[in-house]
């Protein structure tokens, strides 16, 4: 949905020149996005995932260290951990909300590890209190992958301000998009500092062109963020289709055997970025029969993630290790269309065709 001030932004970019890195919309952006996050910093950067590999680099994170993650998720999150060449240990999901088993967090942890990276599923915040205890125990870094959640809530406290450092991605199909775009909020001054110092191949203040820490060109484009600012005017709107949505949703199909609707604990608001369902046997159709006949009616879909520890490269470093929860979630779930712009007569079409696929047998 770009029908904000979008274009008015990016024409004031191009009529007067800032198109680069320098610019009034990226402090802009920055400044307001972080807000809505209820943190003081912002850095925009590139997209996503080097949101999080700047947010690992900037705790010191590297080789011989550990950095605890779910393994149900999408890859960025594993990649990020490999880049800086600390290595990824994966925890099972839960299947109340689908998101990394804070249980079975503690047993994860050893020597090496240095941080615990929580990622918000589909838009549904994960059980902080624990990972909070946890951090606070071993003494270890929490970096959110909050990719997934612009606006939603962990009682009361909004996704990318519950960490050191929080990652979002601003990907096209993300609930604020800048096109391709990320950003880290943080409420610690020094960690934005420096992530915003590496962002920009770390110049140093002393002296041009003399580098005393190996940095990055993450940057953002004033374009990508006149966009931004545009969109996070908007943000409190999204989120509340997005919910709205959901719940329209989840009205018309919660009576359809053998469907599980997504989840919402009473502690967390969640913002629903993909309206994504469970199939079980008494649906009577496979996930990707379903999936193929809705494809003919001309309604788009995606099956879940497939877990890290089952993808080619990884498959090697967690051999022999076993998560069924995240690997039947990945059996079973299916999202269905969840834009923004999605409107009440669309989601009806979408819930009849479910429904009469499933009658066709
Ligand atoms: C989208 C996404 C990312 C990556 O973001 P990009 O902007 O595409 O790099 C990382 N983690 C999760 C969980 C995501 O959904």
């Amino acid at each position: 949905m770009l029908g904000g001030n979008e274009v008015e932004y990016v024409m004031d970019c191009l009529e007067t020149n800032w198109i680069s890195s320098a610019g009034k919309y990226i402090p802009a952006f920055e400044e307001l996005f972080a807000q809505h996050c209820g943190v003081k910093y912002g850095v925009a950067c590139a997209n996503g995932t080097v949101a999080l590999h700047l947010a690992l680099a900037t705790l010191g994170i590297g080789p011989g260290d550990e950095v605890i993650i779910p393994t149900f998720t999408m890859i960025a999150t594993a990649n990020a951990v490999t880049y800086t060449g600390a290595r990824p240990v994966l925890v099972d999901s839960e299947m109340r909300t689908w998101n990394m088993d804070v249980d079975q967090l503690e047993a994860k942890v050893t020597e090496k590890t240095k941080a615990i990276m929580p990622m918000h599923t589909y838009g549904h915040p994960v059980y902080m209190d624990t990972v909070w205890e946890i951090a606070e125990k071993y003494g270890l870094y929490v970096v959110e992958d909050a990719a997934e959640s612009h606006g939603a809530e962990y009682k009361g406290r909004r996704t990318g301000g519950l960490g050191d450092a929080g990652c979002f991605s601003f990907y096209a199909n993300k609930i604020i998009t800048t096109g391709e775009g990320g950003m880290i909020t943080t409420d610690n001054e020094e960690i934005a500092r420096l992530a915003s110092n590496l962002r920009d191949h770390a110049f140093s203040e002393e002296r041009h062109f003399w580098h005393k820490y190996l940095g990055f060109n993450y940057r953002m484009t004033n374009l990508q963020a006149a966009v931004g600012l545009a969109q996070t005017e908007r943000f409190e709107e999204f989120v509340q289709r997005r919910r709205d949505n959901a719940y329209y949703y989840t009205s018309l199909l919660k009576d359809i055997p053998g469907i599980t609707t997504p989840p919402e604990e009473s502690w967390a608001k969640s913002v629903f970025w993909m309206y994504s369902i469970l199939l079980d046997d008494e649906f009577g159709l496979s996930r990707d029969e379903l999936r193929r006949r809705l494809a003919e009616r001309g309604i788009e879909t995606r099956t879940f993630f497939i877990p890290i520890h089952l993808q080619p490269i990884y498959f090697r470093a967690f051999k022999g290790e076993r998560y069924p929860v995240a690997e039947e979630l990945c059996k079973r779930g299916l999202y269905l269309p969840s834009a923004s712009s999605l409107t009440k007569r669309e989601i009806e079409y979408i819930v009849e065709q479910v429904a009469r696929c499933r009658e066709q047998g």
